[in-house]
């Protein structure tokens, strides 16, 4: 089975666009709730996780690439990437505009025979103006480019968004049993349109999501014995190792991951959203309890399975923070409280919550996202690119075609 599918998009359903909703002073003028406070979360892996350690190499045969750290020497999941991860699943549940990140959208790619860039109808495409944002462009910031910047200098448009995640950070993580070559993640190419494209060609097919791979990334996580080299016809033998001179290219890594069974904390602080805002930014994290969400490195081998819980929730009304002397305004929600707050689709916290979020849940993306991301511990479905073979022999099947390769 291919590792990856895609949560479709209704296209004639355009981002609902508008100015973010920011006062200056915190206690809004008009009678629109807005939503302040804090979540923790708790996060766990699921399967071995890797995040690369800037400083180091995941492409030396000898030492292998180690999992972020922060200054203390704690493993961190960067907020940066917890973000990135919340933001992408929000855009499919809030039907935001598509957003670069990560290189996980693959529009670009030169050897393809089909321009992905121009089967993103216009309305979907990132959000350029601080006073007309989609819902996920509103919550978490304007995505920005830094060549964009470069290009057109100074005024452009700008906004920080209004949620704000830590790094999660693990005390006393375990490491995966010993150093691995991973096995070779570099699909065919060119990219097979049928599976970029919907089923009439036109539109791309939507947002790519990986599966969950519980026993294979746990039990026997298949894996190379070295670096594979990149093949070069035409190129003199490179490999320092065999006397070659310069850089060479891996197809694969060595990297010492995480094991399964670690658990991070974060906090989320989040201010002054609307309520389906609020709504989206919960649900992206909760997903409900069948779903494992996924992050990091070697998602198409079963790396990067977590399980997020939210811990405590506390809301901030800052219209009764003088008035109400006892709790000031301070609403928390823990434990069993908060499970059911979220089980109860947020019906406490009021009427428009509780209406954004039954449609975020009750919604066509969050279906295929559950077809994807649902979580079975005994699952054995094995997922492997279809071979360079199969592809020539199935030019126009499409992802479901792949079940029994
Ligand atoms: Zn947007």
């Amino acid at each position: 089975m291919n590792p990856y599918d895609f949560v479709p998009v209704s296209w004639e359903n355009k981002p609902d666009r508008h100015a973010p909703i920011w006062h200056d002073r915190l206690i809004a003028s008009g009678d629109q709730k807005l939503y302040t406070g804090s979540l923790d979360v708790e996060i766990k892996t699921e399967t071995p996780l890797f995040i690369r350690d800037p400083e180091t190499s995941t492409q030396n045969p000898r030492t292998p690439g180690t999992h972020i750290r922060n200054a203390h020497g704690d493993y961190i999941i960067p907020g940066s990437s917890l973000k990135g991860m919340l933001r992408t699943v929000a855009e499919s549940l809030g039907n935001g505009c598509f957003t670069l990140f990560d290189g996980e959208y693959e529009y670009k790619n030169h050897r393809s025979t089909v321009d992905y860039r121009n089967r993103l109808p216009d309305e979907f495409r990132r959000c350029q103006q601080n006073t007309k944002l989609c819902i996920t462009c509103r919550t978490f910031g304007m995505m920005q480019l830094s060549r964009e910047r470069d290009r057109r200098g100074a005024g452009i448009d700008v906004f920080q968004g209004k949620v704000n995640i830590g790094d999660a950070v693990a005390e006393n993580a375990v490491l995966y049993e010993s150093p691995v070559f991973t096995a070779v993640l570099d699909g065919p190419k060119p990219r097979h349109s049928a599976f970029y494209l919907d089923e009439q060609q036109r539109h791309i097919a939507g947002r790519k999501y990986y599966f969950h791979q519980p026993k294979y990334a746990r039990d026997y996580l298949h894996t190379e014995g070295r670096l594979i080299p990149t093949t070069r016809r035409n190129d003199a033998p490179r490999d320092p190792l065999r006397g070659g001179q310069g850089e060479i290219e891996y197809r694969n890594q060595h990297i010492l991951p995480l094991d399964y069974g670690n658990v991070f904390t974060t906090r989320i602080s989040f201010s002054q959203l609307e309520a389906n805002e609020f709504a989206l930014l919960m649900i992206a994290v909760a997903l409900d309890s069948t779903m494992r969400h996924k992050i990091g490195y070697g998602k198409p081998l079963g790396l990067g399975s977590v399980k997020l819980t939210p811990t405590r929730l506390q809301l901030v009304d800052y219209a009764r923070r003088y008035t109400d002397r006892v709790n000031r305004g301070i609403t928390v929600y823990e434990g069993q409280e908060l499970t059911d707050l979220i089980y109860n689709r947020l019906e406490a916290l009021g009427t428009d919550v509780a209406n954004a979020f039954y449609d975020y849940d009750s919604g066509d993306a969050i279906s295929y996202l559950r077809y994807i991301w649902g979580w079975d511990p005994e699952s054995k479905v094995a997922y492997a690119y279809p071979s360079r073979d199969w592809f020539s022999g199935h030019s126009r099947a499409r992802i479901e075609d792949t079940a029994n390769l």
